[in-house]
């Protein structure tokens, strides 16, 4: 066991501090990463404060970790010590159900294993502690190889914002010749606009910040409108293929269903904690279709970063230090982020 140093929840209400946690030691199976950056996600704050229920306190959030091998199990050959890796959503599922068995382990019937605030499978009595520390060991086979190409504190955020708006737009086969909307223009909405233009799409952000429009179009969106205006969503009704829904708070999804032209699909990607009424004729009327998506699995993931690596797409980010996290927190309630917060874990030691 090796004492790390972390910033953790210590319950709902009060501000994350320092936190000593002990890590497994690196088994067979196993890479020792130490965590160069960590992204700053919503769901970080969704859980620190309960917002889900089942926090586990003391909570180490952190999700998106990118770092160096410091040490690899004998049985690893993925992995040598001094690559660049990374470490997204989970850390480990069951590995025989059929979501495991099509390398779509997020989806687990037995449940993936969170980065964080999750029971551990190999018994060990500690939950699961993720990226807001300065090392992390994780079995190679949830361990992602990060392109050497890219700026790392942007690639950060790809390991959850990537993936989680590359999975939905690969899966519904988004590309040239379909309008989509993206709702929200926070961390995953920022990857969803740069992501759909660079595969063809035409994008529309559709934001509740006016200040934004410069910044939607700098990062690739075709068009922006401001959804507070009840005139321009008027102006928008059955205008788009694909509206893909970021927003981490209750709103009005039959405002944006009705934005859907006929057979279009709305693809909820946003978890707010209290749930949104859909009336039925926004998705009679129109033949419309509302799904959702999480994360994506590792085969997809280490896709969306060669696909990052190769056209050059990263985030856009504010690299703060890890004592900056509370603040960061609140800003990212006002919608203030521009448009990832990303820790540089050197200011932990
Ligand atoms: P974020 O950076 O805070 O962005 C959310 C954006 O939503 C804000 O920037 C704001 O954009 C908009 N928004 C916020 N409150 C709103 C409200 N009351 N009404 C309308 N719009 C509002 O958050 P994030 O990290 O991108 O995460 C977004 C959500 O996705 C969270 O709920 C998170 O837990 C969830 N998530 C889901 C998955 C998954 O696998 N499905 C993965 C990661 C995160 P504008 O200023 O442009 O309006
Ligand atoms: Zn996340
Ligand atoms: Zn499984």
């Amino acid at each position: 066991m090796t004492a790390i140093n972390a910033y953790a929840a210590f319950d709902a209400k009060a501000p994350l501090g320092p936190f000593t946690l002990e890590r497994r030691e690196v088994g067979e199976n196993d890479v020792q990463i130490e965590i160069l950056y960590c992204g700053v996600c919503h769901s970080d704050l969704h859980q620190v404060r309960n917002e889900w229920g089942g926090a586990m306190y003391p909570l180490v959030p952190g999700h998106e970790i990118v770092g160096r091998v410091t040490k690899v199990g004998n049985q690893v050959s993925k992995f040598k010590e001094g690559d660049l890796a990374g470490v997204g959503c989970f850390v480990d599922s069951c590995r025989h159900c059929p979501s495991c068995q099509e390398g779509l382990e997020q989806y687990c019937e037995e449940g993936m294993v969170g980065t964080y605030n999750s029971k551990q499978r190999n018994g060990r009595p500690e939950p699961t502690y993720g990226g807001y520390s300065s090392q992390i060991v994780v079995d190679a086979a949830y361990t992602l190889k990060v392109p050497e190409n890219l700026e790392l504190s942007r690639v950060a955020p790809l390991l959850c914002a990537g993936i989680t708006t590359y999975s939905p737009l690969r899966q519904w086969k988004v590309g040239a010749g379909h309008r989509v909307g993206i709702v929200g223009l926070g961390g995953l909405g920022h990857m969803a606009v740069k992501l759909a233009a660079s595969m063809g799409a035409d994008v529309t952000v559709l934001s509740t910040s006016p200040e934004k429009e410069k910044d939607a179009r700098e990062l690739g969106a075709h068009h922006f409108a401001i959804t507070k205006d009840k005139d321009v969503l008027k102006g928008l009704s059955r205008t788009f293929d694909f509206i893909i829904d970021t927003v981490s708070a209750p709103h009005d999804l039959n405002a944006y269903l009705g934005m859907l032209k006929r057979d279009g699909t709305m693809i909820l990607l946003g978890a707010p904690p209290e749930p949104s009424p859909v009336a039925g004729f926004s998705l009679i009327n129109g033949r419309r279709r509302l799904a959702g998506s999480l994360i994506g699995g590792i085969a997809e993931t280490q896709d969306m970063l060669d696909y990052c690596a190769e056209h050059n797409i990263m985030s856009d980010v504010e690299v703060i230090p890890v004592d900056y996290i509370n603040e960061a927190y609140e800003r990212m309630l006002k919608g203030d982020v521009k448009y990832r917060f990303v820790i540089d874990m050197a200011s932990l030691k």
